[in-house]
């Protein structure tokens, strides 16, 4: 039934004397003759949609403008005979930039996917809220109404406007301050979002209505009683709360609609601040307090300007009920924000409000100039308006919430942690997704695991949840642990062994436990998994353990080098014979040397403590005193390793080849390797005269400053 219009003219002449209205009857008439004929779903004339956006916005104390684009907001997008010209020529450019803002650009008229056209209108419509707010509240008022009478709309187009709404108008409406449209807003998308929920919640509050309508009384006699008692002149109203903020809370606290004891609220509206402390007091005399759940609004408003006491308390038979007290004035404020005191005709906000909601549309306009394409602004729009958190299904149909921002992996954690670390994929409504997809509410989230997976490096950036994050992490730690432990283990044996050093003997000795206290760690694993890390050189640990180690000769493991042709020797008093020197353990002149018989190559010469010698030895009767040639010796060409353990410093190359060159000895080959970040190993390959040579060469190294040591190689 159309609602009438000279009704809504009254209800506007309320709050606005000064109204003209003839303006508004001419705009109804306009708007009658552009919607001759149409109809809405329910079958009734369309023009009872415009009116009730115009009464709609009257509830909101809307200026006359605000209530004409009410009016014809829909007459260019239905009537191609009407353009926008029209309305400004007749209503002025004002009511027209409203008009044009929140009227549809379709996608066929600029090619593109009714998608992105559809971020698109959104963008334009925000956009053109900053200069006008009165855009936004015709297009909340609009919305308002389609969703009072969405029930005539097909089942299937429903949830689409529903979930729209719950992610962007009623938040808007908050922001604005608008309590009441919020309310509303958030109830009638939450009713056609999720309308399984939503029966539940209404059977169930049906079913305690009962049982709640004895408390509501109970309760308000004892508050009415109280401000009687107090002197104040006070309402207090009793209610049930909202269905989407039932359906939150059960959702975040993941508990049953039968267990939902303080879905009930009371609100007490007080002349004066000084009264709402007073009442405070008096009902937290009456009943226990829940600790925790105080709020002082009036201290400290909300973003949205909201102001009021919350409390919580624990009501006869031990049913929690939430109270909010407030004055009138704040109550006024609460329900219709922002136009509870409107400047009005110019469309702006009062200068005291003016403040935090342009810093949010300021906000808006960034996000404009950063945001390449529609979607991406209609995305960070969302993001900010939305709710802190998500609720999501599990595949049981448990709901689950999350922060907004978290992914499938914050999923599996909060599931249980073996489910985190091998997991290898999700799906989200049955669709295979990236493991970084954000979770979005209603989402049907499910997790694929395999017995081989586990968490790398990059999922720390794609949770958000501290559970997640810490799981992820501890496993990173524990798994690099091990491999350093590993890392360290082999490299320590490795030295252990190059220098002949048993761990057993050294620990029997003592000689280990010294050296552990000399570096301050405890036992062996700690010392691997330090020289894994880096933090200790195994090479210096083992300096530590036996000192002198290093003054002896260093062995290296075996850089290939030519065999040299012939070795400078005398066998038996000849140096007639085929011999040669050598590889593995490069003997040179002055060296205690022994020749050993081979079968193809002759006679080769090693070091007498050769490794290698040692294990070929089993035939003694082919080892053969050798002497080295009196006359040999006199020029640097014995090829000979040297391995210099030295800071990892940039001028360590050069002093240590000068050294080399002012004594006389050849560097063939210089490599170099870091073994920490402090330490490093330098191989060289010298040509020197004899072993003599060599001792100057090695000692005059010893003394560069920054060498650590410097030994004879293998
Ligand atoms: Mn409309």
């Amino acid at each position: 039934m159309l609602p009438r219009f000279d009704q809504i003219i009254d209800k506007v002449r309320e709050y606005n004397p000064g109204t003209n209205v003839p303006l508004l009857q001419v705009a109804y008439l306009f708007s009658a003759f552009a919607h001759e004929g149409q109809e809405r779903h329910s079958g009734e004339p369309y023009l009872i949609h415009p009116i009730s956006v115009a009464e709609i916005l009257a509830d909101l104390k809307a200026d006359d403008t605000a209530l004409v684009a009410g009016l014809l907001h829909d007459v260019v997008e239905d009537n191609l005979a009407v353009n926008l010209d029209d309305v400004a020529s007749r209503f002025g450019e004002e009511v027209a930039h409203i008009v044009e803002s929140v009227t549809k650009i379709e996608a066929r008229m600029v090619r593109s996917t009714s998608e992105t056209m559809e971020w698109h209108n959104i963008r334009r419509m925000i956009l053109a809220m900053v200069d006008d707010i009165r855009v936004i509240l015709v297009k909340l008022a609009d919305r308002l109404h389609n969703l009072r009478t969405m029930e005539h709309v097909q089942v299937d187009k429903r949830p689409p406007k529903a979930l729209e709404t719950l992610e962007l108008y009623a938040p808007i409406a908050y922001r604005l301050g608008l309590g009441k449209m919020k309310t509303e807003l958030e109830d009638l998308g939450f009713r056609y979002a999720y309308p399984e929920e939503y029966e539940k919640i209404d059977q169930a509050i049906t079913g305690k209505r009962f049982v709640s309508d004895n408390f509501l009384e109970n309760i308000r006699a004892h508050i009415e009683k109280m401000l009687r008692e107090m002197d104040v002149e006070g309402a207090v109203q009793g209610r049930t709360k909202h269905f989407f903020s039932i359906y939150q809370k059960l959702v975040t606290q993941g508990i049953d609609i039968e267990r939902v004891y303080d879905y009930l609220a009371f609100r007490v509206i007080v002349p004066t601040v000084k009264d709402c402390y007073q009442v405070m007091g008096g009902i937290h005399s009456i009943w226990k307090p829940i600790p925790g759940r105080f709020k002082d609004f009036i201290a400290i408003p909300k973003e949205n300007h909201y102001r009021s006491l919350h409390t919580s308390v624990i009501g006869p038979e031990g049913n929690p009920f939430e109270i909010q007290i407030r004055t009138f004035q704040m109550h006024q404020e609460a329900e219709n924000g922002i136009s509870a005191h409107w400047r009005y005709k110019e469309g702006r906000l009062r200068r005291e409000d003016e403040n935090a909601t342009m810093e949010w549309m300021r906000h808006l306009l960034d996000w404009n100039q950063e945001a390449g394409t529609s979607t991406e602004f209609v995305h960070n729009l969302k993001m900010d308006l939305y709710p802190k958190e998500v609720y999501v299904f599990t595949p049981q149909g448990k709901v689950l919430s999350f922060p907004r921002g978290s992914t499938p992996l914050d999923f599996a954690f909060a599931i249980h942690s073996e489910v985190g670390f091998k997991c290898t994929g999700a799906r989200i409504n049955n669709k295979l997704v990236p493991l970084k997809t954000c979770l979005r509410s209603g989402d049907r989230v499910d997790i694929i695991t395999s017995p081989s997976g586990h968490p790398s490096r990059d999922w720390l950036g794609s949770t958000v949840t501290s559970r997640a994050q810490r799981k992820i992490r501890s496993w990173l730690n524990a798994k690099e642990k091990s491999r350093a432990m590993e890392l360290g283990r082999s490299n320590l044996d490795r030295e252990l062994k190059r220098l002949h050093i048993n761990i057993k003997d050294a620990q029997e000795s003592g000689e280990l436990q010294k050296a552990f206290r000399k570096v301050s760690l405890p036992d062996l694993d700690s010392l691997h998994a330090e020289i894994g890390y880096g933090k200790i050189s195994a090479r210096i640990f083992v300096k530590k353990l036996l000192p002198e180690v290093l003054e002896d000769p260093v062995m290296m493991p075996e850089i290939p080098v030519k065999p040299s042709d012939g070795a400078p020797v005398i066998v038996h008093g000849t140096s007639d014979l085929l011999t040669g020197l050598a590889k593995c353990c490069k003997p040179i002149i002055g060296d205690d040397a022994i020749g050993f018989i081979t079968r193809a190559r002759g006679l080769i010469v090693h070091r007498r403590k050769c490794r290698n010698l040692v294990q070929i030895s089993a035939d003694p009767h082919r080892m053969i005193e050798v002497e080295w040639a009196p006359n040999a010796g006199t020029t640097a060409n014995q090829e000979v390793r040297v391995v210099i353990q030295a800071e990892d410093r940039d001028d360590i190359y050069t002093n240590i080849t000068q050294v080399i060159s002012d004594s006389k000895a050849r560097l063939r080959k210089i490599e170099g390797s870091a073994d920490s970040h402090e330490e490093a190993t330098l191989r060289v390959l010298l040509g020197v005269k004899n072993l003599t040579h060599l001792n100057q060469v090695i000692g005059q190294i010893k003394k560069v400053s920054g060498v650590i040591g410097a030994a004879r190689g293998w």
